[in-house]
């Protein structure tokens, strides 16, 4: 048996202005061949997940390709091409099965709006009849593309994602055991028209954590798979929005009905997946009231992991301006900085502007650089190898690295994008996350495994950023409509036959 498989992640934010070239994919570009087979195996990935359960059935792997970008805007064309012509040429070869690891949010510059559906379309034509057991990332804005060009789909159930190689591992066995014919996988989908907020994604609370319970009670109740997504909302594209998808052995009544009550769990509480902000000055005065550290100051809009620079200064700005001390700011992008420090050296006083260095025109604002002095305390290659518990064990690499001490704040600059998903961030260049008073993190979600069990208390932070959960921020011109919360008043009485045709396949 002989199975290819392979990864294309990224989650596009169509607002972002970090472009989303091949090289963004990994350390130099996308992982190809035996490389990618290397990288991955071991990992808890989806894909690390498919490649254990081929090496269990002693299949001859082919890994075609891996790579993993941070979300940013739309992916470069030419990269695309590259993703889909090396999958499509391996699957040419002939293959019995083909696994991938997608993420369900990718938006291609002058070629597509579904990156992933268009993918698998091109792989169903190369292959029509080979089976394809696909992973989707629980942001993922799924279509009928998708589902009517694979054969088995699952996502991920949790967020902040700790199930990533699980999902991989269900969407995969439900596959082969589909080959031994042991089960006959029957897919259904349907979605509602929600932009739920990824703030108010975190599957541990509120309306996520019942409509991803609803998901696990469906899988209890005999679903082959059964995922929840809650859709990438900073995306202007027909399909943003939650959306479920059911796979059954052989009953589409049954996938039918548990989809319609998954959807009516995330309907019937559609209020709570929309974000509210505290104005930043009040959060600030809040933090400063707070006695005991470390105290995480969260700068959600300007999250990487959701397509942001990664390099505004406004919650900085007003923490200083509010005479809190002892921070330590990670990480902060910001390469002409990073190069101006490594130039002046190890214990040298500089000013300089910081930060501030991308302009986001899909939200009208311009760079705003902070200048500050201080002492490079550190400087580093950037690398370190995550100790978990989510992307365990994969090797970070943020680029050259600096500590800059300004006095009252520690920041850490990069000169990659670096979402702060493990104290490695601070620790790999020398600082002890437990014993700063206040953290500021440009993260929304991922802090929440690794830097919430050190922490006192945290505070949300309204600062700048196309990751704003502040819909207002974004003109949406493709988005289906109505969709809650933009459209107030509208109807959706019979989910069913609002929810777009399922798709079969086995
Ligand atoms: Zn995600």
């Amino acid at each position: 048996m002989k199975i290819v498989i392979a990864q294309m992640e990224h989650e596009t934010n169509t607002f972002s202005p970090v472009p989303t070239p091949w090289e963004s994919f990994g350390p130099n570009g996308a992982y190809l061949g035996k490389d990618a087979y290397q990288a991955m195996k071991g990992t808890r990935t989806p894909i690390g997940a498919f490649i254990d359960l081929a090496e269990k059935e002693n299949a001859e792997i082919v890994t075609p390709v891996s790579g993993f970008a941070y979300p940013s805007g739309p992916v470069d064309g030419a990269a695309y091409d590259r993703f889909c012509d090396l999958i499509c040429d391996e699957v040419a070869k002939g293959c019995d099965a083909i696994m991938l690891d997608l993420h369900g949010a990718m938006v291609v510059q002058h070629r597509t709006m579904d990156g992933e559906g268009t993918l698998l379309e091109k792989v169903r034509t190369v292959a029509p009849k080979t089976p394809i057991a696909v992973s989707l990332d629980l942001h993922a804005n799924v279509t009928d593309t998708m589902v009517s060009n694979a054969t088995v789909i699952a996502g991920y159930k949790t967020y902040p994602h700790i199930d990533m190689y699980e999902t991989g591992e269900l969407a995969g066995s439900i596959l082969l055991r589909a080959m031994k014919g042991e089960v006959k996988p029957v897919m259904v989908w349907g979605n509602v028209p929600i932009l739920a907020q990824t703030l108010k994604m975190n599957t541990s609370e509120g309306a996520m954590k019942d409509y991803a319970e609803a998901a696990h009670q469906a899988e209890r109740e005999g679903a082959l798979a059964a995922s929840a997504f809650g859709g990438f909302p900073m995306a202007d594209i027909p399909q943003a929005g939650m959306s479920t998808i059911i796979i059954t052995d052989a009953n589409r009544p049954a996938g039918e009905a548990m989809r319609d009550r998954i959807l009516s769990v995330a309907w019937s509480q559609k209020e709570d997946f929309i974000w509210h902000d505290e104005p930043l000055e009040q959060a600030i005065a809040r933090a400063k009231q707070m006695k005991e550290g470390p105290i995480l100051l969260l700068d959600h809009p300007d999250n990487c992991a959701t397509g942001a620079t990664q390099d505004t200064m406004h919650v900085l700005k007003e923490a200083l301006r509010q005479g809190l001390t002892d921070i330590a700011v990670g990480p902060i992008r910001d390469p002409e900085a990073v190069d101006q420090l490594i130039r002046a050296g190890v214990g040298a006083n500089v000013t300089l502007p910081i930060g501030g260095k991308m302009d986001m025109p899909a939200i009208n604002r311009k760079g705003e650089p902070l200048e500050l002095t201080g002492i490079v305390r550190a400087i580093t290659d950037g690398e370190y190898t995550i100790t978990g518990p989510q992307f365990t064990g994969v090797r970070a690499m943020m680029g050259r690295s600096v500590v800059f001490d300004a006095g009252s704040a520690e920041i850490v600059i990069t000169e990659r994008l670096q979402e702060p998903w493990d104290r490695g961030v601070f620790t790999s260049v020398g600082i002890d996350p437990t014993r700063k008073k206040y953290l500021l993190l440009k993260s929304r979600m991922y802090f929440r495994p690794v830097f919430l069990p050190i922490a006192k208390d945290m505070v949300y932070c309204d600062g700048v950023g196309v990751g704003s959960s502040d819909w207002r921020m974004f003109n949406y011109e493709h988005l289906r409509r109505p969709i809650y919360p933009l459209d107030e008043q509208f109807d959706i009485s019979h989910l069913s036959e609002t929810a777009p045709a399922a798709a079969q396949n086995q």
